[in-house]
C-alpha cells in the first residue's frame, strides 16, 4: 500500500482491549448510568431518530450552550455559547486544534511524560514535535518550560493537567505563566482537563483563566468523570476568535445528531453521573495510601489514576495481575504501572492481585 513511509511499520495506537474481570485500564467511570438516565437517553435517541433523514445541526449551539451552562455549574466560568467547541472525544478537538495551528514548517510541544496522543496529532498534521522533561517528581520546572517555549517558538503548547500518566496537576500561576508567554509569542496554549473534575480542593480550573488569554483554550471530555466514554464527546473552551479557526478544519456535520441528543440527554443529568466523583477520589487517595504502606511509590493523584513503581520487571508485574483477571495499563516511565480508580470490590481485587505479586518477589 502507498502509505506515508513513515508509518510504513507503524501499529495503530490502543490499550488491549480485553474481556476481562476487572478492568482497571483506560480510566473509565466504572459506575454505569442508572435505569432513569438510560431511559432519558434513549427517549432522546428515538427523537433524533426520527429525524436520521437530514443532516445534524452543523454548529450544534443547543449543545455548546449546554456545555457552556455546565462549566458554569463546574468551575464558575462565564462562557457563551460560541466559546464552546465539541467533537468525537477530545482527542478529535485537539487535532482540530493541531489542524488549525500547526502544520508544515510549524511546532507543537508538550512535556513528558505526559499523554501519548499528542506527538500523533503533530505527526497526523505534519507538525513537528518537540518534547522538554517534567522534574523527577513529575512537576514542571517553571524557567525551564518558559525557556524551552521562548526558544523553540512552537504554534501549540499542550499541557495536560491533572497530567496522565502521572496523575498530577499544575499550578494556576504556572499555568497563567506560560500561558502569557504564548499569548507574547503569538501561539496557542491547550490546557488538557480531561481529568478536571477529579482535582483536588483548592486546585482550580484554567477555565478561570479564558477571560484573559483569548489564546488560551482549556478541553474537557465527558468519557471520564462523565462516565460517557462510549458515546465520545469531547469539547472544549476558548475565545470566539479560536473556536472559529476549529469550525474551518472540521469535516462537514462531523457530531451526529445522535451524539448531540445523547450528550445532552446526559448533561441534564450531570449530577447524578457526576455522583460518584467524590467516592472514586477517596478512593483514590486510599489507594495512594495503600501503596506506600505496601513500600511502594505512589504519586499524589488530583486523577481517577495512580502511577505506582516502580518495578525492574514491570511487563512481568502487568502479566501477573492480568493472570489474576486484572487489567492494569504498562505506560509511563521505565518500570512504573498505572491503575484507573474502580469499585471497592474491583480495587480489592487489584491489591489482592499485586500482595500476591510483592509476595512471590519477596521469596
Ligand atoms: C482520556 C484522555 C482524553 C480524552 O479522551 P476522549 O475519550 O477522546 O475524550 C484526553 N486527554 C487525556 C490526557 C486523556 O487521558
Amino acid at each position: 500500500m502507498p502509505i506515508r513511509e513513515e508509518f510504513r511499520h507503524l501499529e495503530p495506537y490502543g490499550a488491549p482491549q480485553l474481556d476481562v474481570p476487572v478492568a482497571l485500564n483506560v480510566n473509565e467511570n466504572p459506575y454505569p448510568p442508572s435505569e432513569r438516565v438510560v431511559a432519558d437517553i434513549a427517549h432522546a435517541v428515538a427523537q433524533a431518530a426520527a429525524g436520521l433523514n437530514r443532516y445534524p445541526d452543523r454548529e450544534f449551539l443547543d449543545l455548546r450552550a449546554d456545555l457552556a451552562a455546565y462549566l458554569y455549574r463546574e468551575s464558575g466560568a462565564i462562557l457563551r455559547p460560541e466559546q464552546l467547541w465539541a467533537a468525537n472525544g477530545s482527542n478529535e478537538v485537539m487535532l482540530h486544534i493541531l489542524q488549525a495551528f500547526g502544520g508544515p514548517g510549524r511546532r507543537a510541544l508538550s512535556f513528558a511524560p505526559t499523554y501519548s496522543m499528542y506527538p500523533e496529532y503533530a505527526r497526523d498534521t505534519h507538525t513537528e514535535w518537540i518534547v522538554g522533561r517534567r522534574e523527577g517528581d513529575f512537576t514542571l520546572d517553571r524557567s525551564k518550560a518558559l525557556a524551552a517555549i521562548s526558544r523553540h517558538r512552537p504554534s501549540v503548547v499542550l499541557l495536560a493537567s491533572p497530567n496522565n500518566p502521572t496523575g498530577t496537576a499544575l499550578p494556576i500561576d504556572l499555568i497563567e505563566a506560560i500561558a502569557a508567554r504564548t499569548a507574547e509569542l503569538g501561539s496557542v496554549l491547550v490546557v488538557d482537563e480531561a481529568y478536571g473534575e477529579f482535582r483536588r480542593e483548592g486546585t482550580p480550573s484554567a477555565t478561570t483563566l479564558l477571560p484573559s488569554y483569548p489564546n488560551l483554550a482549556v478541553a474537557r471530555t465527558m468519557s471520564k468523570a462523565f462516565a460517557l466514554a462510549g458515546a465520545r464527546l469531547g469539547y472544549l473552551a476558548a475565545s470566539n476568535d479560536l473556536i472559529n479557526a476549529l469550525r474551518v478544519v472540521r469535516l462537514p456535520y462531523h457530531l451526529s445528531a445522535v451524539t448531540q441528543a445523547v450528550a445532552r440527554a446526559a448533561l441534564r443529568h450531570s449530577e447524578e453521573l457526576l455522583s460518584r466523583v467524590g467516592q472514586l477520589r477517596q478512593e483514590r487517595d486510599e489507594t495512594v495510601h495503600w501503596l506506600h504502606s505496601q513500600g511502594l511509590q505512589a504519586v499524589d493523584s488530583d486523577a481517577n489514576f495512580v502511577l505506582f513503581g516502580t518495578f525492574r520487571q514491570r511487563h512481568a508485574v502487568w502479566q501477573s495481575l492480568l493472570d489474576d483477571g486484572v487489567l492494569i495499563r504498562e505506560t509511563g516511565p521505565d518500570g512504573w504501572l498505572r491503575v484507573s480508580i474502580g469499585t471497592a470490590a474491583e480495587m480489592a481485587a487489584f491489591k489482592a492481585a499485586l500482595e500476591k505479586v510483592l509476595k512471590a518477589s519477596e521469596r
